[in-house]
């Protein structure tokens, strides 16, 4: 059974303020919010980052921001951002994909 922290999210095994879910992806609440409105989308399915995503998961991909896209709506957001680090170089710290959904507050750009 995988230690990864996302993927015991996904199993119920630690709490989280889940706030969408479907067969494929699940949203909550980021811990430490860096917006008024701060989620994470992630794919239920574990891959490390999008560097491990293949072919095969271009389908999943494009659930995730649709995905996304429904929580906005349904959020009543008219803005957002939706950005996802992958490799330590560019901010993971989580070694399970996913996108913060932003949002609440001025983006800047480019982002730090
Ligand atoms: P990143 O640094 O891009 O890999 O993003 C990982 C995010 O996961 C950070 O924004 C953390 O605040 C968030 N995070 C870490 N642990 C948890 C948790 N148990 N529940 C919700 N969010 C978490």
């Amino acid at each position: 059974m995988s230690e990864c922290l996302f993927c015991r999210i996904v199993r119920r095994e630690i709490p989280a303020q889940i706030v969408q879910e479907d067969e494929r992806a699940l949203v909550f609440r980021d811990v430490h919010p860096q917006a008024p409105t701060h989620v994470l989308v992630i794919p239920k399915k574990h891959l490390g980052s999008l560097l491990e995503a293949s072919d095969e998961d271009a389908a999943l991909l494009g659930h995730l921001q649709r995905a996304a896209s429904r929580f906005a709506a349904q959020a009543g957001l008219s803005s957002f951002r939706l950005v996802s680090n992958n490799g330590k170089g560019a901010g993971q710290t989580v070694d399970h994909l996913h996108y913060h959904l932003l949002a609440g507050r001025p983006m800047a750009w480019p982002p730090g």
